[in-house]
């Protein structure tokens, strides 16, 4: 059943499907991408031998659209999800779809859905999902060479609400392999993490934190967010890992980092330096910045900067952040474009 707009109670919108009037398909065959359009259909009809169904080619995105103050919509940085897309694709083996395309697919589904884009002050943004999926038959092991793109929308709330610190546990488990698939996003890097989700929840913790497949010593990465700590001497620091994905969030904060002075660095961390940060977060499209209160490992929980308060890093760059985001503040150049 469609969504209808009249339904929406924009301050409890949660993060959950919904299926909205529109979004955007394209298909690949024949060697070639073919044109793409707006459809109306959010079922997607595949054979039983698929290639998604058995040997896992999907990759995808998130991005958000956010409603401005004057009632515009911005989007933040859609090329540097187009570049990653392509990137994922490589990794899978998959056609590259076109950045120029995905960027204007992007902007022709806000537009068809325009009403669903939430208020300006109501916290919560439009989010899509671009993704692509093998669909022709296979039964040996190898690629696909049919493909759908589509890319849908969702008004959501905040993941992680705001800026409320949150508990994390170190997994026992990897989500990635060191030359795996950790530097693109795609189902099967989720699909590994699932249970130790699970697991986390069922203790009370928001979600987990994994260290590096190789040694299970440097801090990795959250389950779908980057991480970042800031040390005693003040300075911005986040891991430097083969296995994690490059968080567009993260590559922002090292540039709105280096501006106000915290001298960021990519390099690894040990798991006891994470301990003793001054302050930690999470960072994604998705989670924004979501301070980490604590790190539980082996039985033994480390406060990071206080399980109920945010700290005074953390909350400054949260705010430029979204401040950018919504227009409120100009970015560097090229972050922000604005649609009508
Ligand atoms: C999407 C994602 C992130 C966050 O990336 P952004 O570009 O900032 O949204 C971080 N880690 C993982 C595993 C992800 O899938």
């Amino acid at each position: 059943m469609k969504q209808k707009v009249e339904d929406l109670d924009w301050k409890n919108l949660g993060f959950v499907y919904r299926d909205l009037p529109y979004r955007y398909e394209a298909k690949y065959k024949d060697g070639e991408w073919q044109e793409g359009k707006l459809i109306e259909n959010s079922t997607l009809v595949l054979s039983e031998g698929a290639e998604i169904l058995h040997y896992g080619q999907e990759i995808f995105e998130g991005l958000k659209a956010y409603r401005r103050e004057d009632g515009k919509i911005n989007l933040f940085r859609p090329d540097e999800n187009a570049h990653r897309f392509a990137l994922s694709a490589e990794r899978l083996a998959m056609p590259p779809f076109p950045e120029d395309r995905f960027v204007e697919a992007v902007k022709q589904v806000v537009l068809a859905n325009k009403e669903y884009v939430p208020p300006y002050d109501s916290g919560a943004t439009l989010y899509l999902r671009p993704f692509m999926i093998g669909t022709s038959n296979v039964l040996g092991v190898q690629a696909a060479n049919e493909y759908t793109f589509r890319i849908f929308a969702v008004p959501v709330g905040a993941y992680i609400k705001g800026l409320n610190p949150a508990d994390y546990i170190v997994s026992e488990y990897d989500r990635a392999a060191y030359a795996g698939t950790g530097q693109a996003k795609t189902s099967g890097n989720y699909a590994s993490s699932l249970l130790p989700s699970v697991e986390a929840h069922k203790n009370g913790f928001a979600d987990c934190l994994y260290l590096d497949p190789r040694e299970h010593k440097y801090v990795d990465e959250f389950g779908g967010a980057n991480f970042y700590g800031i040390t005693q001497e003040g300075q911005f620091v986040t891991p430097k890992s083969k296995s994690i994905l490059i968080s567009i969030t993260k590559r922002s904060l090292l540039e709105l980092a280096k501006k106000q002075g915290l001298n960021p660095v990519e390099r690894q961390i040990t798991l006891e330096e994470a301990f003793i940060m001054k302050e930690a977060g999470a960072m994604g499209t998705a989670a924004v910045i979501s301070p980490v209160g604590s790190i539980t490992y082996e039985g033994k929980k480390h406060v990071i900067y206080s399980e109920t308060e945010t700290g005074p890093v953390t909350t400054k760059l949260y705010n430029e952040l979204v401040d950018i985001q919504y227009g409120k503040q100009e970015g560097p150049e090229g972050w922000v474009q604005t649609i009508d």
